[in-house]
């Protein structure tokens, strides 16, 4: 156990960002050293509150199964490289996860049932910081080659994750990428305030040396056809995500400066590191509105107050959720809570329960504004609120309300696999899709999601493979696909 008395001495700390006037100005990440180095003065007390519980409810509320209590028992004693090698044996990226994740895990920690949490996801990501500078972080090459081949295709956290697994089994491992660069929406969707790319490419290093092969700027199913792939793998993991973005088609759709966050994002992302981006969608000057309440609003919110909107407004449909936990919520149940994130301390204003139900137009044919009604839900069902209908000012508009589904065009459609009733690809309990030897990990098959989910269904499709290809497997399998209550 960590500290004994620790969670009744200390209380929760987390780390502190940088100030908002000097933040916004930059593209870095918002802590002052990077949040692992930033956190190391007060991390292992944090660590230390830690009750290694008899049944770590944490350990549930984790998706990768994080063994949590014992690497804040590892850190408490300074044993940093024990801490990472715990870490590792469950999570291939903690660096991701460690600034990204929304900590299902703290949710279910047994001390906030009537305490404030450990600060577990901060005591991850100084355990991945450290042993990066430290030199923990080390290839590990396979000592043997299986002489079986893989081809993943999709390079975010759930191909990366299935593809470091099968590498070190041994497998020879391919992974294909259309966009000119690897790492799916953690380099374009995901912004550099919110994690530096510097994190990610060190990652990718790590893999080559490893052996994994990396093959951007090719989209599958067009340059080179499932047929061809299958001929040439003895498996496929398909990863593509869940790019399909859901619409708004009300009056006035066709105007310009209305745009889906995912046309935005990856522009500022590529600008913010000094690409020249040809007539790059800009918030400056702007009166701009988001339409959903999501990471993905949060993440245009922050680009656009870096681009120097004149003002941000975030529109939800869904009533404003309260500070506590609702009664129908209950630990160590994941709640639906009002959060602040870094984007939200920097400025905008938050409008709940309204619905947009036109743009107009000026002469030019772009938006300048939008009319929005005020909504209840009425035993689920969505009612206008009469008079209640009024414009607002709005140059830009991105939509940030989702994604409904890989897109079937193309790969999927040739590969001939079964699709469930949301569009996705539909799994088994081992990943296997409907066709033999074609595997499924991530938001293609889970539909939206986390980074944590798609890390942890990327191990556990590379298990489902590697049996495939040799018959049994050691490789760990977290989670089959239904077997979670614990959902966020
Ligand atoms: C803007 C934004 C912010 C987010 N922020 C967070 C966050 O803070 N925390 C969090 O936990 N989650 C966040 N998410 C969700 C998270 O990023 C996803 O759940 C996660 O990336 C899914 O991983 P994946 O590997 O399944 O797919 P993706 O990361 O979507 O990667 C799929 C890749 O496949 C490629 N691809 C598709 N089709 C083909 C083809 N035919 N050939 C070759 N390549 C192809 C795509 O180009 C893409 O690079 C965010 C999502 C968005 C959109
Ligand atoms: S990956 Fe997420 S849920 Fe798991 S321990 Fe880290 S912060 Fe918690």
């Amino acid at each position: 156990m960590a500290d004994p008395k620790g969670f009744l001495k200390d209380g929760r700390e987390v780390a502190t960002r940088r100030p908002v006037e000097e933040r916004v100005k930059d593209w870095n990440e918002v802590y002052p050293d990077g949040i692992g180095r930033t956190l190391l003065p007060i991390i292992t007390k944090q660590a230390g509150r830690c009750m290694d519980c008899g049944i770590p409810f944490c350990h549930q509320g984790c998706p990768l199964g994080n063994i949590i209590p014992e690497w804040n028992d590892l850190v408490w004693r300074d044993d940093w490289e024990g801490a990472i090698e715990r870490l590792h044996a469950t999570n291939n990226f903690p660096e991701f996860t460690g600034r990204l994740c929304p900590a299902p895990c703290e949710t279910a920690c047994v001390l906030g049932i009537n305490q404030d949490p450990v600060t577990i996801k901060n005591v991850e990501v100084s355990i991945i910081d450290k042993a990066w500078d430290s030199g923990f972080v080390r290839p590990q090459p396979p000592e043997w080659l299986s002489g079986k081949t893989v081809a993943v295709i999709g390079s975010g956290p759930a191909g990366l994750a299935a593809a470091q697994q099968l590498t070190r089994a041994g497998h020879t491992v391919a992974v294909y990428e259309r966009a000119d660069k690897i790492g799916g929406l953690l380099r374009y969707g995901i912004p550099e305030f919110k994690m530096e790319k510097q994190h990610l490419d060190r990652r990718l290093d790590q893999m080559r040396r490893e052996g994994t092969v990396f093959r951007a700027g090719v989209d599958v199913g067009t340059e080179i056809t499932a047929d061809e792939l299958r001929e040439r793998y003895d498996a496929v993991v398909i990863a593509v995500g869940s790019t399909k973005a859901r619409d708004l088609p009300v009056p006035g759709r066709e105007l310009g400066g209305i745009h889906q966050a995912m046309e935005f994002l990856p522009q500022s992302n590529r600008a913010s590191l000094g690409e020249e981006v040809p007539d790059q969608i800009r918030a400056d000057g702007k009166n701009v509105v988001i339409i959903g309440g999501g990471d993905t609003g949060a993440d245009c919110l922050g680009t656009s107050t870096r681009h120097g909107a004149a003002s941000i407004t975030q529109l939800e449909i869904m009533p404003m959720p309260g500070e506590e936990r609702p009664a129908n919520q209950p630990w160590p149940t994941y709640p639906m809570t009002f959060k602040v994130s870094s984007a939200h301390e920097e400025g905008g204003d938050r409008v709940y329960a309204v619905s947009t139900k036109e743009f107009l137009g000026d002469e030019d044919g772009n938006v300048r504004a939008l009319v929005l009604v005020d909504v209840v839900f009425d035993g689920g069902k969505l009612t206008e609120i009469e008079g209640t209908e009024r414009e607002i000012p709005a140059e830009l508009v991105l939509f940030a309300m989702g994604f409904v589904g890989p897109e079937q065009d193309g790969l999927i459609d040739q590969l001939g696999v079964e699709l469930d009733e949301r569009g996705n690809v539909a799994r088994n309990n081992t990943y296997a899709s409907s066709v033999e030897g074609v595997f499924v990990a991530g938001d293609a098959g889970r539909g939206q999601s986390l980074i944590v989910w798609a890390i942890a269904e990327g191990r556990a499709a590379a298990a489902g493979v590697d049996e495939f290809l040799t018959g049994s497997t050691t490789l760990p399998a977290p989670i089959p696909p239904t077997a979670r209550p614990l959902v966020v």
